[in-house]
Formats: structure tokens, C-alpha cells, sequence
């Protein structure tokens, strides 16, 4: 373990001689980069002061969430999606409940291949339709090899119990806490998907920091069901971890209806 106090003091004579060509402050910000920048829920719009890193949830112009509100008819290709079953990895990062997934699963949007890295839950959900909010919306979040990012996301209304989510609600931890593998569960997928394809597209940023401007939305335009029970057990956890919809600026929303 490395003594900061120690390594910080040390630095300025490290520094003299040197040609460094960035800033001393940056210097400290990399040094005690394993310092991770805390933020909240309760202050989204102070998320773009908290850091330099986390800028683009201040100043970028292509932020996410956003309201779907009107919508350019497309003939886009369909999304393809190749899901398997996996077995429950599950994490509580305290900001949402989180599944890690094994390699294998991925989508192919406009020829090229996204693969699966994980899917969690918000709580309301973060895109709205036409200034609608539903109760949960569901992330599933894939990279290509670039390290662009494309997320499946998928509007949870109050209905039927959802059966295909009952074994991870009854497996998710209440606190913080890291990834565990629950025995013999396995969750399909393909079902946590609408079976009808119709679909939103829009070019977006990660709705926490740091809110990069990297990520094709690909949003589902059939909900699925979830029931009042299973919204509350969420709830109980994560009141509120959803970031507040942002300005669509010069963007447009595609519309594929299947
Ligand atoms: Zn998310």
C-alpha cells in the first residue's frame, strides 16, 4: 500500500528537471486517481463540477437521458441479437443493481458488433415518451471494439408479475455490496427483451458520470410488464437512481417500426 501523504510530498522534487508537458494539478489528480469522485442522485446537475473528467455532464451537447418526443420514420436494419442463457452475477455498486454477463452475447447494430458487458435497472425510468415517465427502465449495455457503446433499453410498466426477473429480485442485495454468484440460477436473456422489435434510435452519452458521448440508444418501443410488488422491493433499495432528461439539441430520433 502506498503512503500518499508520503508519495504527494515527494512529487514536487520528482517534478524539477523533468518535461512534463501537463499541469501540476493534473499530475495530483492521477497520482491520487484511485480516489474515486462520489456522486449522488440528489444533485445531477453538480455532477459536471465534481471533476474534470466528469465535464461532459456539464458542457457535452449530446446528453442522455432524453425525451422522446418526435420521431424521423427509418428503414433501418433491424438490430440482430444473438442472447444466451448466463448465470446470475450480481452486484450492488450503490447506484443500481447490476448483472454481470459472460462472453458470448451481443447485437449487431448497422453491420457491426456490440459485445454484452452487463444490464441494470433504474428506478424511475430515465428516458421518457412524450414527457411520460414509467416506473423502471431496464439497461442492457454492450461495446464494440472501439470502445463505442450501444444500450438496449426497456421501459418496465406496472402489470403482471414478471416472471424472468423473479429469481434475481429474490436474489438482490439491499446494501452495497460485491459481485456474487447465486447457485443454480440462470437467466434467459432473450426474455428481459420485448418480442416486438420496434425500436428508437438516437446518438447519446452514459446517464453517469463521466456522461461520455459514446453510446448508440437503442430503445425498445413496447414496455414490459412488472409488478407493483416487484417495483416496491426496487424501490425499498433505490428510491430514485435515474438521471433527469437533457436537452435534445440538434439531435434527431429514429423511429423503426417492425
Ligand atoms: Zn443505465
Amino acid at each position: 500500500m502506498i503512503n500518499r501523504r508520503s508519495l504527494l510530498k515527494a512529487l514536487p522534487l520528482g517534478l524539477a528537471g523533468t518535461t512534463f508537458s501537463f499541469s501540476f494539478p493534473s499530475l495530483i489528480a492521477a497520482v491520487a486517481g484511485e480516489k474515486h469522485h462520489e456522486w449522488n442522485y440528489e444533485e445531477p446537475h453538480k455532477w459536471g463540477e465534481l471533476t474534470r473528467e466528469y465535464q461532459a455532464c456539464k458542457l457535452g451537447q449530446q446528453q442522455s437521458p432524453i425525451d422522446l418526443e418526435s420521431f424521423v420514420a427509418s428503414s433501418l436494419q433491424p438490430i440482430e441479437i444473438s442472447y444466451q442463457q448466463i448465470p446470475l452475477r450480481i452486484v450492488n455498486n450503490g447506484h443500481t443493481i447490476q448483472i454481470n454477463t459472460n462472453p458470448g452475447n451481443y447485437i449487431i447494430v448497422d453491420g457491426e458488433k456490440f459485445d454484452l458487458l452487463q444490464f441494470h435497472f433504474h428506478h424511475p425510468s430515465e428516458h421518457s415518451l412524450k414527457r411520460e415517465t414509467y416506473p423502471m427502465e431496464l439497461h442492457l449495455v454492450h461495446q464494440n471494439k472501439q470502445g463505442t457503446l450501444a444500450v438496449l433499453a426497456v421501459f418496465l410498466k406496472e402489470g403482471q408479475e414478471n416472471t424472468h426477473l423473479k429469481a434475481l429480485w429474490e436474489a438482490m442485495p439491499s446494501h452495497k455490496i460485491p459481485e456474487k454468484l447465486i447457485d443454480n440460477v440462470r437467466v434467459s436473456l432473450e426474455d428481459l427483451l420485448p418480442k416486438n422489435p420496434s425500436i428508437y434510435r438516437y446518438f447519446g452519452s452514459l446517464t453517469t458520470p463521466p456522461c461520455s458521448e459514446i453510446v448508440h440508444w437503442v430503445i425498445f418501443q413496447n414496455p414490459l410488464e412488472i409488478s407493483a410488488t416487484q417495483i416496491q422491493k426496487f424501490h425499498e433499495i433505490f428510491p430514485l437512481n435515474a438521471r433527469p432528461t437533457q436537452p435534445i439539441n440538434r439531435r434527431f430520433i429514429l423511429s423503426y417500426i417492425s
